[in-house]
């Protein structure tokens, strides 16, 4: 980037305000990837907020549901589930569920998210996950899946938000009279991710988690309340293994991420 001492140059911002910013498609995709590390760091006094890219509108098998409704609907689930876990901001930026790309209009309205709350890091989809699948001859038994479209395009859209727009005082340059400043983003966290490095050891919020999703009664019954909170615990469990494997962690249940540093700020004794 350009000279931060030519004349008029602009700051660009490096203390964060919240410690973290969720980003997902979809209500209910930040619960998947990030619930029980989001309430473990909200009880740990962090500031925390959450947002959904899009309006959750084809998150149903019913094809003559009430549009207006199914969205407050959505979203009201997505509020309760928040405070459960001690999230302090949710927004919902409206795009159509199902269309979602990366293009200028959802770019510029993350970075201004960005420029709001100025998390120190910012969680999202892994946009290169597009596959999962395991090897057929090795597991003839499971099936692969292919990761959502909006999944993909809410991670590029980011990523690209995050760097290079949101720290640069000449992108949308708009929002400087509303005083969102160019803002750097410390670190990002990858969830849905093959490339896991970072495991979080979530065994206090584990069953938190299972009870933000339940949160969602439109995605998932009553009945769902049976069994889901068991299979997020052996879900977690798996994920804990991995841990140990890679990194000889020693924890009970996580949640893990494709954790990226960008922004290392100057200790003290590097100012001096
Ligand atoms: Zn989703």
């Amino acid at each position: 980037m350009g000279d931060r001492k030519a004349p008029g140059a602009l700051q660009v911002v490096t203390e964060p305000d919240f410690e973290a910013l969720v980003i997902g498609a979809h209500p209910d995709d930040d619960d998947f990837g990030t619930a029980a590390t989001s309430a473990l760091w909200a009880s740990q006094g962090k500031k925390i907020a959450w947002a959904v890219m899009t309006d959750g509108t084809e998150g149903s098998e019913v094809p003559n549901i009430d549009e207006e409704v199914f969205i407050r609907t959505r979203e009201q689930e997505q509020r309760t589930a928040c405070e459960l876990l001690g999230v302090k901001a949710v927004e919902f930026l409206h795009f159509h569920d199902g269309h979602l790309t990366n293009n200028d209009e959802t770019k510029r309205a993350v970075v201004k998210l960005i420029r709001k709350y100025r998390p120190r890091v910012i969680f999202t989809h892994d946009p290169s996950q597009h596959i999962f699948g395991p090897d057929p001859d090795e597991k003839p038994d499971d099936t692969g899946y292919l990761n959502h479209p909006d999944h993909r395009a809410t991670g590029n859209i980011v990523l690209d938000a995050i760097f290079p727009a949101a720290g640069n005082p000449r992108s949308y340059r708009d929002l400087l009279v509303e005083d969102l400043l160019p803002y750097k983003v410390h670190e990002i966290y990858l969830f849905a991710t093959s490339q896991s490095n970072t495991f979080i050891d979530i065994s206090e919020t584990i069953d938190l988690k299972a009870k933000a999703i339940l949160s969602h009664l439109t995605q998932f019954g009553p009945d769902a309340a049976t069994d889901l909170p068991k299979r997020m615990r052996e879900m977690a469990a798996r994920t804990a293994k991995t841990a140990k494997e890679q990194k000889g962690l020693d924890i009970q249940y996580a949640e893990a991420f494709r954790r990226v540093k960008l922004y290392i700020p100057p200790s003290p004794k590097d100012e001096a």
